[in-house]
């Protein structure tokens, strides 16, 4: 924000040119929302000095993507938006339309004008030319602008909140003789609801808790189901209190402060003991198996391990990866952010070797309530930073 405004480019449509703002939020999910909420808070103007772009073709951030029995009812404690109360929300409707239709009516009660389908491709520094580091111009310190390159032209902006979240990059981990493998194989995000596995043999692998809802979902229409972890399961008594949330939060916070990736959040929190988990321990449904060490034609394979009626052998029609996500970043390659402990090294939200770009719903970030906090606390700093630096590049 600041003496800048004037001149600046605020069309938006002119073919080719290169449009300029202060801040580029990428993601209109919970952590892109809470930014851009707290962005007009602070008297920052959409269009004018900051953009909120987002690839999905409707609001909802990765919640319109859910599949649809996991109902409002069923997430585990969905904060609400800054500024407004996500009320009287049926419990036994998808959440996918629960969200998508409150993030629709927050986007228009702020005016935050996001623009989709918007895809962000490459961030990189403005004047480089190349993938980024080299011709920077100001000894790293990092005033330099940024340019976002996008399926709808370039932005040019001086500071970068990146909200992108997991849900566009699955995990698929990879084990010996999975391309053999006769059956259909699929991950969480392309999990389509039980009734699709009516009659079938499935195979579930990961310990998370969306492994635990599928199969909790699938075991009374399959044929039958087996989980594999790779960790035995840690389950939580009793609710995840505010000291718990606070002692997960700090682990991750670490690993990243420490510049290491950012681990899952149940491998910092456990999972969830709830009624429906305990019958699926009680029944059966949750008996778990270790990793098998091969997948075969017909399905998986252990070499020592457990004894099952078949051999050490499950066979299977389908192999339903609840393996996780990791951070859907690829597109701030050029930027080289990474350091040699495989992750980006951080200070808060901010990229530690780089004050003007921010991550947030990231890492430690990565929950409802954590992407609210982690907007506002991203908007205070490159407010600071904003008002340190001159205005043009
Ligand atoms: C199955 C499941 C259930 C969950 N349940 C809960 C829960 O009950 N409670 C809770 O606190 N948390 C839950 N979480 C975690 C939850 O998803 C996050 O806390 C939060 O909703 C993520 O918000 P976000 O804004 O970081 O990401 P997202 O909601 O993923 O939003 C990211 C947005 O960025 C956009 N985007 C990505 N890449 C680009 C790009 N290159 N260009 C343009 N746009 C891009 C996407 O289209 C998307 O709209 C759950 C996660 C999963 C997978």
């Amino acid at each position: 924000m600041g003496a800048s405004h004037e001149a600046r480019n605020t069309g938006t449509g002119t073919p080719g040119a290169v449009r300029e703002v202060d801040v580029v939020v990428v993601g209109a999910g919970q952590a892109g929302l809470s930014a851009a909420y707290h962005l007009r808070r602070t008297g920052f103007v959409p269009d004018r000095d900051f953009v909120v772009l987002d690839h999905a073709p409707r609001p909802g951030g990765a919640w319109q993507f859910r599949w649809p029995s996991l109902t409002y009812g069923k997430v585990h404690g969905m904060h609400a938006l800054p500024g407004m109360e996500l009320t009287d929300a049926d419990p036994a409707r998808p959440s996918s339309e629960v969200v998508a239709e409150y993030f629709d009516a927050y986007e228009h009660a702020f005016d935050l004008r996001v623009r989709r389908p918007v895809d962000v491709r490459a961030v990189r520094e403005a004047g480089s030319g190349g993938d980024g580091g080299e011709g920077r111009g100001d000894g790293g310190s990092g005033h330099g602008r940024l340019l976002v390159e996008t399926s709808a032209g370039v932005w040019s902006t001086r500071a970068l909140i990146n909200a992108t979240g997991t849900w566009d990059r699955p995990f698929w981990p990879r084990y010996p003789g999975q391309e053999t493998f006769r059956g259909r194989q699929l991950h969480t995000a392309q999990y389509p609801g039980p009734e699709a596995f009516a009659g079938l043999r499935v195979v579930v692998v990961g310990g998370g808790a969306s492994g635990t809802q599928h199969l909790l979902e699938i075991a009374p229409y399959a044929a039958s189901t087996t989980w594999v972890t790779r960790r035995p399961p840690v389950f939580r008594e009793g609710p995840f209190d505010e000291d718990a949330g606070r002692s997960a939060v700090a682990l991750v916070e670490e690993r990243v402060r420490q510049g290491l990736p950012p681990r899952s959040v149940v491998s910092v929190t456990g999972l969830p003991l709830n009624d429906a988990v305990r019958r699926g321990l009680t029944d059966g449904v949750l008996d778990r198996l270790p990793m098998f060490d091969r997948i075969t034609p017909d399905g998986v394979e252990w070499d020592s391990g457990p004894e099952l009626e078949g051999g050490r052998r499950v066979d299977a029609d389908v192999i339903l990866w609840a393996t996780g996500f990791r951070a859907a970043i690829d597109h701030l390659a050029p930027l080289r952010l990474r350091g040699p402990g495989g992750g980006i090294r951080m200070e808060g939200t901010r990229v530690a070797a780089d004050p003007r770009i921010h991550l947030v719903g990231y890492g430690p970030s990565a929950s409802t309530v954590g992407a609210n906090r982690a907007g506002r606390a991203a908007v205070r700093d490159i407010r600071r930073l904003l008002a340190d630096v001159p205005a043009v590049a």
